[in-house]
């Protein structure tokens, strides 16, 4: 059975102190409430936090996530942050290609491929995001779209190196709009993404991916969504930052 995910990203919020208090709340409901046994709570916090939030981690339910990397191990790159770094004060997952970073750091394909490499290459999960815009979808070319993101920047990797990504599918328009792609749109599109993972690698390779839905999930849209049959869970930004909420979300998985 592929893992499930509730994954925060908190962006750029919260003030280390305010940030501490979030996430041991958090770690604590997660520990405390959280029964399902397949479902992975991770965090992706600020870069200051990443090694004192470590130690905050009290169960095997929560990990701790990196909202970006750098490709190289080391070197002359000032104010980057590498996976080896990462991995050092106890990361296990990095988000990687949000939309964010594709539009205001002008982010290539090739260029998260590379960081791909990296975070698999030290052994840790790379969250892999894609998703189109409004206008593309409007176009009617947003499925080619997505399935020529995982394309360029996965389909380089091995099988067994695939199976070791998580993807996460957001629609620009329904980051931090408050508009959630229905639970039959996400359905729609995670299937086409699991149909072209089958279509390079084979349905039993496609099967062993997690693909997580971002956009405005929150608690009241959580449920609907994760009974999505192709969805695996949420990556989830604004609701992360309210420790009962997304808690709530972490919770929303069937069975
Ligand atoms: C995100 O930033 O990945 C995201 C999905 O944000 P929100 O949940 O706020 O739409």
């Amino acid at each position: 059975m592929r893992t499930k995910y509730a994954a925060g990203n908190w962006k750029m919020n919260k003030t280390f102190e305010e940030g501490k208090i979030l996430f041991s709340e958090v770690t604590n409901m997660v520990k405390d409430e959280l029964v399902n046994p397949n479902v992975k709570v991770v965090m992706g916090v600020p870069f200051p936090y990443l090694s004192s939030f470590a130690n905050l981690i009290n169960t095997e339910k929560v990990a701790l996530a990196a909202q970006n990397c750098h490709p190289k191990a080391s070197g002359a790159y000032t104010g980057e942050t590498s996976v080896p770094m990462l991995k050092s004060v106890g990361v296990s997952y990095v988000i990687i290609g949000h939309s964010e970073r594709r539009e205001y750091f002008e982010e290539s394909d090739a260029f998260i491929a590379q960081k791909v490499d990296s975070i698999l290459a030290e052994e840790l999960t790379p969250i892999f995001c894609c998703g189109e815009t409004l206008a593309q979808r409007e176009d009617g070319v947003h499925f080619d779209f997505v399935r020529g993101q995982l394309s360029n920047s996965l389909f380089h990797l091995s099988a067994d190196a695939l199976k070791k990504v998580v993807i996460a599918y957001e629609p620009i328009w329904a980051i931090g709009t408050g508009v959630t792609a229905s639970s039959e749109q996400a359905q729609e599109m995670h299937k086409v993404l699991r149909d072209h993972l089958a279509s390079k690698y084979g349905q039993e390779v496609a099967d062993e991916v997690s693909i997580l839905y971002g956009g405005s999930v929150k608690p009241n849209n959580a449920e609907e969504l994760f009974a999505q049959p192709d969805v695996d869970g949420g990556l989830v930004g604004g609701a992360s930052l309210d420790s009962r909420g997304f808690t709530d979300i972490a919770k929303s998985f069937p069975g």
